[in-house]
């Protein structure tokens, strides 16, 4: 398997039969690096976790008919939009184009995605986070603290193969909060950090934490990996 990361919460993963792009972020055309020409013959679906512009880039209407959607509900498309669109609420499960897809709650908006695709499990935080402010009140961080877990622990026993988690160094010394429960309490093959805002020292600074070669290192835009 494939990933390449895009930008930002942006990745796309390439599996024997499908591709899955994941909250596609152009910034303005700037890292639009997804060609549907790449992948001819292959079932391209777009995933959006919610409708924060660095998550929902409607750039990505422009391939409807060639591409089709799984989009959190609050991101209503216009009704006449022609493209084939699964809008999905949180914990629930679907079937979609061969796919197993379940979500979780976002602490922040949205849903996280699970996907079971090819023999491989997926996960997607979106922007389910430890998001643990210093400064922020006891009661939010606890609240933020409480919510981040209960969403985590129902993935318990699952097999991850793949792992896309906040690494938001806007959080200060918590950055890693988020990887750290999750690596604790799941478990995955690879982590790719995310959410990072172009700061890739996220990477290096969890791999030299605790996780060692299971963070990827990712170094640049558009970088692809393979498994
Ligand atoms: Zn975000």
């Amino acid at each position: 398997m494939n990933v390449i990361y895009l930008n930002h919460s942006g990745f796309l993963v390439e599996t024997e039969n499908k591709v899955l792009v994941f909250d596609y972020y152009s910034q303005g055309g700037r890292f639009d690096f997804f060609d549907p020409k790449h992948y001819t013959g292959k079932d391209i679906i777009f995933f959006v976790s919610h409708n924060h512009n660095d998550h929902f880039d409607t750039r990505i209407l422009d391939w409807a008919g060639t591409v089709s959607y799984v989009i959190s509900d609050e991101t209503r498309f216009s009704s006449d939009f022609k493209g084939e669109v699964l809008y999905v609420s949180p914990h629930e499960a679907y079937q979609f184009r061969g796919m197993e897809v379940e979500t979780l709650l976002s602490n922040d908006e949205g849903v996280a995605f699970v996907v079971e695709v090819d023999g491989k499990t997926i996960y997607h935080a979106g922007d389910l986070n430890w998001w643990h402010w210093n400064g922020e009140s006891k009661e939010f961080n606890d609240e933020i603290a409480k919510s981040y877990q209960e969403e985590i622990q129902q993935l318990k026993g699952r097999s991850i193969d793949v792992a896309f988690i906040p690494a938001d160094l806007r959080l200060e010394d918590k950055y890693s909060w988020a990887t750290d429960y999750f690596m604790q309490e799941i478990g995955a093959a690879v982590v790719f950090p995310m959410h990072f805002w172009g700061r890739f020292e996220a990477c290096t600074m969890l791999q030299e934490k605790l996780y060692g070669n299971k963070i990827c290192s990712i170094t640049k835009e558009n970088q692809k990996f393979t498994f």
